[in-house]
């Protein structure tokens, strides 16, 4: 099962994400928890990705396209992910294209969905490092201008859901569609 997770900041993709990848045993993969990672533990990575994360703009994609081979090259992947956070412009989804040609494809994109205001609370709620309110609404203007054009390229794969509500709700209904999905084939 290869899977992406598409969503504003705040929606809720890594909550959901981390409910979802032990359901069909993958693991769930996300660039950003990746990044800060590499960030805590002081490494050349991590020092070439700071100033980009505290700001809400893009790590190069060359950079987090490397990092992220690494990743998927390990072994728990070999049979599926959950990929969260990535791809976030089309270079980096035609990447992945190349990165992941040789298998099935992608079976689903789940797209989280939630009102502006909705979204700019939770993230603030959440208190992350590199959540000041500058960094949010950056980060959600370049998901808007950027990522969410993506959802085309992607096509009858997406399956949106409604994310502004409680967490196992949320997480019932996207088991529900993925696995009709999935059933068909
Ligand atoms: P996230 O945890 O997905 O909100 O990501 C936090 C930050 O990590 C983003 O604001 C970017 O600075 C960086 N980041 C995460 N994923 C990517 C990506 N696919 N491409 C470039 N930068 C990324």
């Amino acid at each position: 099962m290869r899977l992406l997770i598409f969503g504003p900041q705040g929606v809720g993709k890594g909550t959901q994400a981390a409910l979802l990848a032990p359901h069909w045993g993958i693991p769930h993969i996300s660039t950003g928890d990746l990044f800060r990672a590499n960030i805590a533990a002081d490494t050349f990575l991590g020092r070439q990705a700071r100033t980009a994360l505290e700001s809400g703009e893009l790590v190069p994609d060359g950079i987090t396209q490397g990092m992220l081979a690494d990743r998927l090259n390990e072994a728990d992947a070999a049979q599926g992910f959950l990929l969260d956070g990535f791809p976030r412009n089309p270079e980096q989804a035609e990447w992945l294209e190349s990165m992941i040609s040789g298998t099935p494809g992608i079976d689903a994109v789940i797209l989280l969905t939630a009102p502006h205001d909705v979204l700019v609370q939770r993230a603030l709620q959440r208190g992350r490092l590199d959540d000041t309110l500058d960094a949010i609404e950056r980060r959600l203007g370049l998901y808007h201008q950027v990522t969410e054009p993506l959802l085309r390229y992607y096509g009858s794969l997406v399956e949106a859901v409604d994310g502004d509500r409680a967490v196992e709700l949320v997480h019932q209904e996207i088991i529900g569609r993925i696995g009709d999905r999935t059933s068909v084939h």
